[in-house]
């Protein structure tokens, strides 16, 4: 009984204190260590830890539900806890600028007409899967300087998929989850928003923008790619103009749309749901927040 008050007081405080301009001394000097400490242990097994983690503490709660009840409560509290310190309060993060100008169709457009001219531009390889996985620390490092352990491969990529997931951070391994299953080119983008994630970045479009920059200024023409397809899709939702593609870039589009229609259903409508629940609950915008890149990356290219 007093273990569960100490820890729900201990939720509480932190909750409150995330929102409080103080939490930058937190962001800045406190959660760093969860990657450099527990981060560089788990990165010793190359592959998720988390994904076998989830089922050993649901075989725990069965356990205590069963044997020793008394337990639950500050079972569920502590891993609530250590959700909260390592996921959770950086959601109230206040140290963050978001771009939240009024945008015109114009700005839409010739973002979408600079976006096409830099694909054209670039003259591009794919990379192995290893090899992304290899180089997206690095590339996440030239954005932003600090450790970051590889991007871990899920076994069950295939059905994480039918839930629309292509990644997940760990807040108990720190560990950035990647399926390894969706279309190669959407990869490099994936990794480096997981690890956006892992660096303190909880919003969904935090992530993104920070993932699109280290993409773009990485360098590397297949992570310049796998940025510039990521928006591509999105503007040609938005543009006034219908968007005329080379057939390489099409038939990559067409692939990840078949991958999609192909993994889409029940599963995936649910997942939709609950992680614009799950978003909301934590102060994001929900899952129509995905849009922001685009304001965002009108500021990053000054577009007037
Ligand atoms: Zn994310």
């Amino acid at each position: 009984m007093l273990i569960s008050v100490i820890l729900l007081f201990l939720i509480i405080v932190f909750t409150f204190y995330s929102k409080s301009k103080y939490f930058i001394y937190y962001t800045k000097y406190i959660f760093p260590v969860y990657k450099n400490t527990i981060g560089r242990i788990c990165n010793i097994i190359p592959y998720s830890i988390f994904q076998w983690l989830v089922i050993v503490l649901v075989i725990v709660l069965v356990y205590l539900l069963i044997k020793k009840r008394k337990a639950v409560v500050p079972y569920l509290l502590s891993l609530f806890l250590i959700y909260t310190l390592t996921c959770g309060s950086m959601y109230n993060r206040q140290d963050l600028h978001v771009s939240s100008k009024e945008i015109t169709q114009e700005q839409i457009d010739a973002l979408a007409t600079l976006i096409m001219e830099k694909i054209n531009a670039l003259d591009y390889q794919p990379l192995s899967l290893d090899e992304i996985i290899e180089l997206s620390p690095q590339v996440m490092n030239n954005l932003e300087e600090g450790y970051y352990p590889k991007p871990k491969k899920i076994i069950g990529s295939k059905y994480m998929s039918y839930f629309g997931i292509t990644g997940i951070y760990s807040p108990f391994t720190i560990e950035a989850n990647i399926d390894i299953d969706t279309p190669l080119y959407s990869i490099p983008f994936c990794c480096c928003h997981e690890l956006s994630h892992l660096n303190g970045y909880m919003k969904e479009e935090q992530a993104n923008f920070n993932a699109y920059k280290a993409c773009v200024e990485s360098n590397i023409p297949y992570f310049e790619y796998s940025a510039y397809m990521q928006i591509i899709s999105k503007l040609s939702n938005y543009a006034s103009f219908k968007i005329t593609v080379p057939e390489y870039l099409y038939n990559d589009l067409q692939e990840g749309i078949d991958y999609w229609n192909d993994h889409e259903g029940t599963l995936s409508d649910l997942e939709d749901q609950v992680n614009d629940t799950y978003l909301k609950a934590n102060n994001d915008q929900g899952t129509v927040s995905y849009g922001q890149l685009i304001y965002d990356l009108i500021e990053y290219y000054c577009i007037d």
